[in-house]
């Protein structure tokens, strides 16, 4: 598979390596490679100061072919529409994968969000809605939060629509804050979705959870539930996890031999995930550096933080020890490492499987909000376990059928299911 660090000639790259094992059809392969439908717009806000600012807007829509495109609105400076592009195409797959009934999209801001106040943020979200409320709907293209977008902007955006199309219409982007819209669970249902699927690869695996180490990269929304879950739900430990510390600008491991207490850890963090680590030292923690939490001696490896981290460089440094890989965070392993992971034989859980809760939950908020009826917390995660168990183990049944690596299994999983909803639908 070529190397790229363009997302979407990686995404395209990948999908081309798994169309050619499953012998697609040449015509079938272009119109997959691409998005169905772009839009590249400009967002007049006036800000705070009376000036005015132009900013650049996107979405794709990748396939609708399963359902409603869906997929979310990232903020961000180096934002380009090559980006929203691949992370369109990776909906698609992740949706397919989760068996949930929607398709792939997403869309983004090239903007640094820390820069606006909250009126500016309100007024960039609200022009956004207003340059794309035609193309998006419940039944069409279903946005969400993404990096540097908020529950509370989704809340704007929903009431934006809901102004246009005169009628409330909750369903329209999920994410919202609850009481406003938004599901009970979205918070923890990433994190947790990562340890209902390590908790299926150990069955697999034959491993007893309990005596189960993992390190974990990262201590955001995922890997904090990811750690609290591995704890508390499967009683094994989790040894460190790592963070960007805000202060110091570069980032470092924090650890624990015997098992760190992820709700202390969890009560020291700040809404960035930055972890106090003057409180974490008088605990009884150690700080190590950054990629410290890649060569431990664990069992479990969760990365949840970035793109990029286990690469050709890092890979090297896995323990012999290391069993299991859970990516929860979308693309941390490139190519190259991936190439060595499989040889070694360490079992992966791809990322559009691993971290598919996230999107699993949303799915449950449009149909709670088409149903105007709320489940319970408890209802959801069942729900959500559920559908991330039967997930891994359609991924885990065509790896072992076809003999393929998890990766190309979940891809050869998620490109039939999206072929065979476009025969039905008789596009090919
Ligand atoms: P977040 O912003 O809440 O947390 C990111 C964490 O990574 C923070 O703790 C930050 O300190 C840490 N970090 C940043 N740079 C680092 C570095 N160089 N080394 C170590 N740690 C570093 O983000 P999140 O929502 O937890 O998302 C994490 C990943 O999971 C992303 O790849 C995201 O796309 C993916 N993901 C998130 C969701 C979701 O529902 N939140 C769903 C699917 C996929």
């Amino acid at each position: 598979m070529a190397s790229s660090t363009n997302a979407f000639e990686m995404a395209q790259s990948q999908f081309d390596h798994v169309a050619e094992q499953l012998k697609l059809d040449p015509p079938v392969r272009e119109f997959l490679r691409w998005p169905m439908r772009e839009y590249h717009f400009r967002i007049p806000v006036r800000m705070d100061d009376g000036t005015l600012r132009v900013f650049e807007g996107f979405r794709v829509q990748h396939n609708d072919a399963r359902g409603p495109n869906k997929g979310g609105i990232r903020f961000h400076p180096a934002e380009t529409m090559d980006t929203v592009r691949a992370l369109g195409m990776w909906m698609t797959w992740k949706c397919a994968v989760a068996d949930i009934p929607l398709g792939g999209g997403k869309g983004g801001v090239i903007v640094d969000p820390s820069t606006l106040s909250v009126s500016e943020k309100e007024r960039l979200v609200r022009g956004w809605v207003q340059k794309m409320w035609a193309n998006i709907g419940p039944r069409k293209d279903v946005p969400a939060p993404d990096v540097g977008t908020t529950p509370q902007m989704m809340g704007w955006m929903m009431d934006e629509y809901s102004r246009l199309a005169g009628q409330y219409t909750p369903g329209v982007i999920t994410g919202k804050p609850v009481g406003g819209g938004g599901s009970l669970g979205r918070t923890e249902a990433t994190g947790y979705g990562v340890v209902y699927t390590v908790r299926e690869a150990m069955k697999h695996l034959k491993l007893d959870s309990t005596q189960c180490r993992a390190a974990v990269q990262g201590f955001g929304n995922v890997a904090q539930y990811a750690a609290i879950g591995f704890v508390e739900m499967l009683g094994g430990s989790v040894v460190c996890v790592s963070y960007w510390d805000r202060e110091d600008r570069m980032p470092y491991t924090v650890s624990k031999e015997d098992g760190i207490d992820p709700h202390f850890l969890v009560s020291i963090t700040d809404q960035y995930g930055s972890i106090d680590k003057e409180k974490a030292v008088e605990a009884g923690y150690k700080i190590e550096e950054a990629d410290a939490w890649i060569s431990k001696d664990v069992d479990v490896l969760i990365p949840a933080a970035l793109e990029g981290q286990i690469n050709e460089e890092t890979v090297k440094s896995i323990s012999s020890r290391v069993k299991i890989i859970a990516e929860g965070a979308n693309g941390p392993t490139t190519p190259e490492a991936d190439e060595v992971i499989k040889e070694r034989g360490i079992f992966m859980i791809p990322d559009f499987l691993c971290n598919a809760g996230g999107v699993t939950v949303s799915y449950f908020e449009g149909v709670q909000n088409d149903m105007n009826f709320y489940w319970t917390r408890e209802e959801v995660l069942e729900k959500e376990d559920n559908k991330m168990t039967q997930a891994f183990h359609s991924v885990l049944d065509m790896s072992l059928k076809a003999k393929v690596y998890m990766r190309d299994a979940a891809y050869m999983v998620a490109i039939d299911r999206v072929v065979k909803a476009m025969e039905l639908r008789g596009w090919i």
